[in-house]
């Protein structure tokens, strides 16, 4: 009896029942299909190797990215008071922020570093989808704004990378006073003589797209990333007409003259460091 209930039966039971896999283990490129293990598509930068579709990248694995074997240094961002308009929507905006918080690890939707890239010094800015769709207020515009400051003190060349739902809603207008805000930090650096690029990543929409992130003097997308301000349904229901299937897509942008440079992300370091060499 003992042989069978502690040796044939877990035996048995080991082969009848499905192994428990964890749901995040696997990718499914929502382009192609393809299955796709995630250490293999952490391997391949998470871009899909059937058909190049590049997956959301979060500010912290692109961080690690370009500084792989590079020196970098966080830079502390200044303490903004929280929830200016004490905004309640379904839950406190309050309750929001301390929920993101404590799932990024970090204060807002922005992360400042001062780093080198390919040995040539450099302020460089990230938006952090992970945190509230990387959406601007009151935090992120600051974090801009010191970005900008730091490059013109330092006489450093400043790259953003943009991932953001455009304005962050909770804090109203003080959110859309973020455009002017940022607008006014990057022609800063325009009469310094400061090279300012930008690299738009999926995606780049709303108040983002509308301010800083369309003012680079180079401007870079993320091959097959989604950029625009208002939302495709929303243009084509208000001009009644059908828009292509690329639209609002980087290589359109390209195509239009809005974007310099659309890349791999593969090849996106090479890139960025081509230009400061030029430069
Ligand atoms: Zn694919």
């Amino acid at each position: 009896m003992n042989w069978l209930t502690n040796f044939v039966k877990p035996k048995l039971n080991a082969l009848v029942k499905r192994k428990e896999v964890p749901e995040n283990l696997w990718n499914n490129c929502p382009t192609c299909g393809n299955m796709i293990h995630h250490k293999d598509l952490r391997e391949n930068l998470r871009v899909c190797m059937n058909c190049n579709y590049h997956f959301r990248l979060s500010a912290e694995d692109r961080i690690k990215i370009l500084f792989n074997n590079e020196e970098f240094n966080e830079i502390k961002l200044d303490i903004i008071k929280d929830d200016p308009l004490n905004f309640n929507d379904k839950k406190k905006y309050k309750d929001r922020l301390k929920e993101y918080r404590k799932k990024t690890n970090r204060n807002d939707a922005f992360i400042l570093i001062e780093g080198t890239l390919g040995g040539i010094n450099i302020i460089s800015g990230f938006m952090n989808f992970e945190f509230m769709g990387g959406s601007m207020g009151r935090a992120v515009g600051s974090a801009i704004v010191k970005g900008t400051k730091l490059a013109v003190e330092k006489k450093l060349p400043l790259i953003i990378f943009t991932s953001s739902g455009g304005a962050r809603m909770q804090e109203g207008i003080v959110s859309l006073m973020q455009m002017p805000r940022t607008v006014a930090a990057v022609d800063i650096l325009n009469q310094n003589n400061i090279p300012y690029i930008v690299v738009l990543t999926e995606p780049t929409t709303g108040g983002v797209t509308a301010s800083f992130a369309m003012l680079g003097d180079i401007t870079i997308a993320e091959q097959g990333s989604t950029i625009g301000f208002a939302g495709k349904r929303v243009i084509q229901d208000t001009i009644r007409e059908e828009l292509p299937i690329d639209f609002q897509k980087a290589e359109y942008l390209k195509d239009h003259g809005m974007v310099d440079i659309v890349s791999h992300r593969k090849d996106l370091k090479k890139t960025l460091i081509n230009i400061l060499d030029h430069l």
